[in-house]
C-alpha cells in the first residue's frame, strides 16, 4: 500500500482570552452532577424520552422538559473514531498516540453521549461493547470530570 504524505495548513489563531460563560440550568445541572460523580438527564414527561445532557424542550415530541433523572454510567459503545491529531490553541499537533472518541448510550437514555474511551488499544475497541464511566479523582463541576469510558 502507497504510503500518503498529509499535509496540513497550520495558522496561528492565537485564542488566549478568558470570558465568562452561563451555561444554563440544564448544563448547569449536569455539571452539578459531575461535581458528585453523577450523571444527570432529563426525562419526557410526554413521550418518556431520556436525554443526556438535559434539555429543556423534546428533541422527539417537542414537549416541555421538567426536571431530571440520574442516569446509569455503563452503556454499549454505539460508534466511534480515532483520532491522530488535535488542536491546541489553533495548532494542528500529532498525538503521542492515537486516542478514541466514542458515542455512548447510557443504559436507559435515548441519546448519545460524547467522550473519550480509554483503557483499552484502539485496535480493540468495538461498537458494541460494554463501556462505563471514569472520574478523576478530584472533581470540581467540571466537563472534565468525566475522564473518559472504560470497558465494562
Ligand atoms: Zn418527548
Amino acid at each position: 500500500m502507497e504510503e500518503v504524505k498529509l499535509e496540513f495548513f497550520n495558522p496561528t489563531v492565537p485564542m488566549d482570552f478568558q470570558y465568562n460563560y452561563r451555561v444554563g440550568p440544564c448544563i448547569q445541572k449536569l455539571l452539578d452532577g459531575f461535581a458528585e460523580k453523577k450523571i444527570y438527564g432529563s426525562k419526557c414527561p410526554s413521550c418518556g424520552k431520556v436525554v443526556v445532557p438535559p434539555r429543556t424542550i423534546c428533541g422527539a415530541c417537542n414537549a416541555k422538559m421538567e426536571g431530571f433523572v440520574e442516569v446509569a454510567q455503563e452503556g454499549t459503545l454505539r460508534s466511534f473514531t480515532v483520532g491522530h491529531f488535535y488542536l491546541e490553541k489553533g495548532q494542528l499537533k500529532k498525538a503521542e498516540s492515537p486516542y478514541v472518541l466514542g458515542l455512548v448510550e447510557l443504559d436507559g437514555v435515548d441519546s448519545l453521549f460524547l467522550a473519550r474511551i480509554s483503557g483499552v488499544e484502539p485496535s480493540g475497541v468495538k461498537e458494541g461493547m460494554r463501556v462505563k464511566a471514569v472520574w478523576k479523582d478530584q472533581v470540581q463541576g467540571d466537563y472534565a470530570d468525566l475522564d473518559h469510558f472504560r470497558p465494562a
